[in-house]
């Protein structure tokens, strides 16, 4: 932490970066780190390869995430939030490697330790809450703004307090952020209260994909993109779709497979805890926590759903 706040505070243009196909946790950690290094006077930029998600576009100063950057060589520091791996960062990810200080700050078990500087501690709820950690330790004031963003982080990285993340610390952040005049309503309603007609229609769908194993402990759900198509959704309209599969009485991990487009799927897997999936996850090449991973993959839907169910021992 301490050599953190040194290269931070001795550093002049920063790169503040989180991964692709952003969640609240990604979003927030940028924004709540960004403004708070905003006080210092630096030359930052905010950058995610993605688009913002509708729904996370009410957060402050969403519009200062660009979606590009020209010239890496500007930066003497990055901080790279919420990525388990460098690869996490997307298609600039070898030329963020080039920057001369990566700091790494995350809370996957299955993060790398790569960059110069790690700050990681995979019992943090999310990576907004190390964020918090880090901004109170450099005595910057946590305005409404910030408060806002690092509670949406801690919200929807812990599925508004019911997975297995949430602990102690969890409440008495939210408890804090909350006295600095986040309204927990407005941020509910944003994040979860709005469905569009097509995702309630995309959801119908993903319900109806649902398939269990023979002795019930598995459920897969599949995504396709003709049913984005004909639902006029987004990718990011899928947030959150996982849960239900895994709400399912007997079922211990749940998986949802989407089509990412040119043959990849991405794959989702949640697991009550009985089941490591961070450990499945990573066996196909990607990463994430005990009881909530993912990886992406080249592969026909079926044949992944055999793989898959081969190598989930419940
Ligand atoms: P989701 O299933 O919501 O995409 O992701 C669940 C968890 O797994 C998140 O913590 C996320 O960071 C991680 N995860 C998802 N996809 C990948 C991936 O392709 N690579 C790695 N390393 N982690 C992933
Ligand atoms: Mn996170």
């Amino acid at each position: 932490m301490e050599k953190i706040i040194r290269q931070l505070t001795q550093s002049k243009r920063i790169l503040v970066v989180s991964h692709s196909s952003p969640d609240g946790d990604a979003i927030g950690s940028l924004l709540a780190l960004g403004l708070s290094l905003s006080v210092l006077n630096k030359d930052l930029t905010f950058y995610n390869e993605s688009q913002i998600p509708a729904v996370y576009r009410f957060l402050p100063h969403t519009d200062r995430i660009v979606q590009q950057i020209d010239n890496v060589s500007i930066y003497d520091t990055a901080v790279v939030l919420d990525c388990a791996d460098m690869e996490r960062i997307g298609n600039m990810a070898p030329r963020v490697a080039l920057i001369p200080a990566i700091i790494n700050i995350d809370h996957h078990v299955t993060n790398s330790g790569f960059g110069h500087f790690c700050l990681i501690d995979t019992e943090a709820c999310a990576t907004a809450e190390i964020v918090y950690r880090l901004i109170t330790a450099m005595n910057i004031p946590i305005d409404t703004a910030i408060a806002t963003c690092i509670y949406t982080g801690i919200l929807t990285d812990t599925g508004s307090f019911r997975f297995s993340n949430t602990n102690r610390a969890t409440f008495e952040i939210c408890r804090q952020m909350t006295d600095l005049g986040v309204s927990t309503y407005q941020v509910a309603q944003h994040v979860y209260g709005t469905y569009s007609m097509g995702r309630i229609r995309l959801l119908n769908r993903a319900l109806d994909s649902i398939e269990i194993s023979k002795d019930g402990k598995i459920s897969l759900m599949t995504l396709t993109n003709n049913m984005l198509e004909e639902t006029g959704t987004h990718p990011e309209d899928i947030d959150g779709f996982i849960n239900y599969a895994k709400r399912i009485e007997d079922v211990k991990v749940a998986v949802l497979i989407q089509e990412n487009g040119n043959g990849r799927q991405h794959v989702s897997l949640r697991s009550d805890g009985s089941v490591d999936v961070a450990d499945i996850a990573s066996s196909f090449g990607g990463g994430g926590h005990r009881t909530a991973a993912g990886f992406s993959i080249e592969a026909s839907t079926a044949t992944l759903k055999k793989e898959l169910l081969a190598r989930i021992q419940v």
